[in-house]
């Protein structure tokens, strides 16, 4: 049996909110910014959701991957420092970025060389196992999530009935009919900006308005987000569209952490050179300069100044500091505030730091331990 063949077993019809008939037994599908019209027998630009008979299938009750990851991994770094965030992810996308980092289970129905399997899992199980392993937070990465919400949703319904925070790590690419579904269930959710520029995103398989519709929505919705950027030389790092893209965050909101991180020659982007630390510092200065108040660098531990730390913006005080995922010193309030002047620093702050609640080392490297988030 293929994989796509036992993945269409793996299904259940999609959420109501997320299908709409159109005609002739066609039906549209709004998990996420393409919106696929999609006739009878047909799938949608991701293949993992399908028409049969007139009937939306979505994917369900399977995993294509579970581990444990300290959250400054996502990297969510204004959330629990320290905590662990139980990840989880599914298969397919509707991208197709040449240097995906995650492109063995994202890919899987695209390209051959990308070989991944299903294990089926049970919804509660996992919430349960979350909790056995020391997790307060979980995740659904590694895929595209928009693309089977579904099934995240069951596990998040699950998790937050054992007190746990739930989490996208995603492209963006979403709808205002897949945030409203989620809305309920979700507290977390990190978007990759990939460039400013639409013609690029179109390269690879997106659109730019559907994804800053997405961030503008998330924010007013109260869904904490974070913002990832992969530095990539030569494709989105020219100072123009550095200054619209931190521009754009900065006038949604100011307090949104914008996290540019290192570009690592992969999968089918090996021409660019890899991201230096100097690259890093110049894009972030254009960050801060724009109007942000919580710029990271990423991906180069111990090279990009005070860049891993998090500062309050009205005392200049070190509140959280980093190396790599390491949380090395922590200073807040149990409120979330700085301890000199008492400004509110924004975020998901618990009350008390409990330390890094792993046993395992983690920084980033060139190694499969840094190609998945
Ligand atoms: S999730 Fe996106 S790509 Fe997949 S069928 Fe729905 S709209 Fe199309």
């Amino acid at each position: 049996m293929t994989l796509a063949e036992m993945l269409e077993r793996q299904t259940r019809p999609a959420a109501p909110a997320l299908v709409e008939s159109i005609d002739k037994n066609r039906v549209r599908c709004y998990a996420c910014g393409h919106a696929c019209p999609i006739p009878d027998g047909a799938a949608g630009v991701c293949r993992v959701r399908f028409n049969r008979g007139g009937t939306l299938m979505a994917p369900w009750g399977y995993v294509g991957g579970v581990q444990c990851d300290p959250i400054e991994k996502k990297p969510f770094f204004h959330v629990r420092p320290g905590a662990l965030a139980y990840s989880f992810g599914m298969l397919g996308c509707d991208m197709h970025c040449a240097y995906c980092q995650n492109w063995i289970t994202s890919q899987a129905l695209r390209d051959p060389r990308a070989v991944s399997s299903s294990l089926g899992a049970d919804a509660e199980a996992l919430a349960a196992d979350a909790v056995r392993q020391g997790a307060s937070i979980v995740v659904s990465t590694y895929n595209e999530p928009l693309i089977t919400s579904e099934w995240a949703v069951e596990i998040f319904k699950h998790a937050k009935a054992q007190g746990l925070m739930t989490g996208f790590v995603s492209n963006g690419n979403g709808t205002p009919q897949v945030l409203e579904y989620l809305r309920p269930w979700i507290d977390l959710f990190k978007v990759d900006l990939k460039t400013f520029d639409d013609r690029r995103y179109r390269e690879l398989g997106g659109r730019l308005e559907p994804i800053l519709d997405t961030i503008r929505r998330l924010h007013e919705m109260g869904i904490w987000v974070e913002i990832v950027t992969l530095l990539v030389p030569g494709f989105n790092d020219s100072e123009p569209e550095l200054e619209r893209l931190t521009s754009f965050l900065a006038s949604v909101s100011p307090d949104i952490p914008w996290h540019v991180t290192a570009f690592y020659q992969n999968y089918k982007m090996t021409d660019p050179t890899n991201t230096t630390p100097a690259m890093l510092k110049r894009a972030a200065a254009i960050g801060r300069r724009n109007g942000l108040l919580f710029v990271y660098a990423g991906n180069l531990p111990g090279d990009v100044d005070d860049l891993e730390d998090t500062h309050c913006p009205g005392c200049g005080t070190a509140l959280v500091e980093r190396y790599g995922y390491h949380i090395h010193d922590y200073r807040l309030t149990p409120s979330g505030a700085c301890p000199s002047c008492g400004r509110t620093i924004p975020g998901r702050w618990a009350t008390t730091f409990d330390g890094q609640v792993t046993s395992r080392p983690f920084s980033p490297r060139p190694s499969r331990e840094r190609t998945q988030n």
